[in-house]
């Protein structure tokens, strides 16, 4: 209920009939979903999901990510609907081709439960709206990246060069953004990315940060305003040196061990769609 009316509106109660006064969830008047709306976005994400696991198999190759059908890596079988139920199928076949009972890697039906996750938390913290259908695509993309990234080390120009202008236009449709703010993040994403490379290079003489991940921040940039690309290249850096320096000091083999930046800074940009403003607030009350 909104509009400062004071009076609970009375409605029928589908389930008991009984008048339920609505003033009780007025709070959450625009983003109240129920459950079953709640479980339909879920199997939507993580159908999604299953669509990912094939981008993230097939776009480095060069593949179709259309045509043909799913089908077992070891033994070519085509997989058959009724194996290819995301999650589901992964627990009933116990992780095992149907046909071959070759290993099915636990990546799929991770990849699937992310997209489920995702569909849900977009739906929990946009409602079912534009803003929100538009942020779940735009992770899904950050999902696909990431593994790409982590398999490869490449993030393919063939997403993240289309990706500016998709999500600048995108963009539009997230209340806080202007195309001015979407602007300057590309250029912002775009720009730091290539300064800290260039100076890296420039100290080591070694090329530390592929052309990729710079490709992939203005991308990135295009959705989150260049507030969000300082706060992204902060959190990203510093999970980044974490896991970095951890991993550094495991493999003994100190500055030259190259770790895949695309996976910190799809870390840091979710971290920012869901709780940037937050942190935000939460930062500058604190210097005060
Ligand atoms: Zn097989």
């Amino acid at each position: 209920m909104r509009g400062g009316q004071l009076c609970p509106v009375i409605e029928p109660c589908a389930f008991t009939a009984r008048p339920i006064p609505i003033a009780k969830h007025e709070n959450r008047s625009d983003m109240t979903t129920t459950l079953p709306i709640n479980i339909v976005a879920f199997i939507f994400g993580a159908c999604i999901g299953s669509f990912l696991n094939v981008c993230i198999y097939r776009i480095p190759a060069g593949l179709s990510i259309v045509h043909p059908g799913s089908s077992c890596p070891r033994c070519k079988t085509m997989i058959p609907f009724y194996n290819n139920i995301p999650i589901l199928s992964y627990l009933l076949l116990v992780g095992k081709c149907g046909t071959c009972k070759a290993p099915i890697a636990i990546r799929y039906p991770l990849v699937e439960l992310l997209g489920g996750f995702f569909a849900l938390a977009c739906l929990l913290s946009f409602g079912p709206t534009l803003h929100g259908l538009v942020v779940f695509a735009f992770i899904a993309t950050l999902i696909v990246v990431t593994f790409i990234d982590l398999d490869h080390r490449i993030i393919p120009d063939t997403i993240s060069l289309p990706g500016i202008p998709i999500f600048f236009l995108a963009a539009l449709v997230i209340p806080t953004m202007t195309w001015r703010t979407s602007a300057l993040g590309i250029l912002a994403g775009g720009g730091s990315l290539f300064v800290v490379a260039g100076v890296y290079q420039l100290i080591t003489g070694r090329e530390g940060m592929g052309g990729g991940d710079i490709k992939l921040l203005a991308m990135i940039g295009a959705m989150i305003g260049w507030q969000g690309i300082l706060f992204t290249l902060f959190a990203a850096s510093a999970i980044g040196t974490l896991v970095g320096v951890s991993a550094m000091i495991r493999s003994g083999k100190g500055m030259r061990l190259a770790i895949p930046f695309g996976p910190f800074l799809a870390m840091g940009t979710i971290t920012y769609l869901f709780f940037g403003n937050a942190i935000i607030v939460w930062y500058v009350n604190m210097l005060r």
